[in-house]
């Protein structure tokens, strides 16, 4: 049975109650106590290990309006869509970076970000990078499959927020209006053969507590029915980005701290995830304490590392593209980084703190025939 059709049980089920205890307010002493059995939990199953990885922007053009994004078709723009040769020079960018774990990330819009561009972008990418995943618009298992087939075997989809009220609410125009489709996407992945699936919540959007609840019962939901897919959580916190939306409720340092630690006590095996939207001290406080898997040296926008797209920008408004005042010279983000260390710079560090960075942990040729 989906999620979507057991969600509203599952945050009713004493598995819910559990979790939300752990996130209640902690003093110094028992955060201190969590970050502790969090840090010895992720050594143990772990080891030293921190997963590098970095996302590729293949598109910023989207049919979606979703109010905190800004991508958001609402917003006024320059966009573009990156040719093969140009994402091929973006990836062999971050391959001499050291990278061998690309995501794939573009809006959603289906003339420009096809299924076929995607599987051609997938194939060509697979010969020069082993890892490679997808942050793309939700789809059938059928579709997946050829994306699976040519070399994809990450997908990556957040739910954004599991408040439906405060979905339907950030999501008015576009198929991302349908808050169950959404939902049930981590397991038409799964079935279509993906080996690692990632979830996750936008915190600033609705309560962090409720959020938090909510993606801890999708994935203990996953852990049973997506069994041979290995999972990944991440906790993105909302970034300045155009549009200019503001977090209503926004989750603080100290908190997201407990989140992640309650996420390892409940979850010892989830890789757990965090970007460069997050400042370079927390990100090295966290790489101690659960964090697994970590982006670095991120651009949020397609062309971002080499210039790559230039020609074909435009400036789009709610839809349409029209005429640019001056020359452009690069498209938009999609949201502010805040750590821009660079690859190298973020390995040395993880280092210094006794971590070991791997650039690469996945080979077609583990898959067995
Ligand atoms: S969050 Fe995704 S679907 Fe929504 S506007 Fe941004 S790119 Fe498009």
């Amino acid at each position: 049975m989906p999620f979507s059709s057991q969600f509203d049980a599952a945050l009713a089920a004493p598995f819910a109650a559990r979790f939300r205890r752990l996130l209640d307010p902690a003093d110094d002493a028992r955060l201190h106590r969590l970050a502790a059995e969090s840090a010895a939990l992720t050594r143990r199953h772990f080891g030293r290990t921190m997963r590098l990885f970095a996302p590729l922007y293949l598109s910023n053009e989207c049919i979606n309006s979703c109010a905190y994004c800004g991508f958001s078709r609402e917003n006024a723009i320059l966009r573009v869509t990156l040719e093969i040769d140009e994402m091929l020079a973006e990836a062999r960018h971050l391959a001499a970076a050291g990278f061998r774990n690309i995501l794939l990330v573009a809006g959603e819009h289906p003339k420009f970000v096809s299924n076929g561009y995607l599987e051609t972008c997938v194939r060509r990418l697979a010969e020069i990078i082993p890892t490679v995943a997808l942050e793309v618009a939700p789809m059938e298992t059928a579709d997946y499959l050829p994306l699976v087939a040519a070399g994809a075997e990450g997908l990556v989809v957040y739910q954004e927020t599991y408040h439906r009220p405060t979905y339907a609410e950030m999501h008015v125009h576009g198929p991302k209006k349908d808050f169950s489709w959404r939902l049930d996407c981590p397991e038409r992945a799964a079935a279509a053969g993906f080996r690692r699936i990632g979830i996750g919540a936008l915190f600033g959007l609705w309560d962090w507590r409720d959020e938090a609840v909510a993606l801890a019962a999708h994935l203990d939901h996953l852990l049973r029915t997506c069994w041979k897919a290995q999972l990944t959580v991440s906790l993105p916190r909302l970034k300045p980005a155009a549009g200019d939306f503001h977090p209503r409720h926004p989750l603080p340092d100290r908190e997201l701290i407990q989140l992640i630690c309650a996420l390892r006590l409940t979850f010892p095996h989830v890789g757990i995830v965090m970007s460069t939207r997050e400042p370079a001290a927390l990100r090295d406080v966290t790489a101690r304490l659960g964090v697994t898997h970590m982006s670095a040296g991120s651009h949020t926008e397609p062309g971002g590392y080499t210039g790559q797209g230039q020609e074909n920008l435009h400036l789009t408004v709610r839809g349409r593209a029209v005429a640019c005042d001056g020359p452009a010279e690069a498209a938009t983000e999609q949201f502010a980084i805040s750590d821009d260390r660079t690859p190298a710079e973020v390995a040395q560090k993880l280092a210094a703190l006794g971590l070991d960075p791997v650039w690469k942990d996945w080979d077609p040729a583990l898959t067995p025939a």
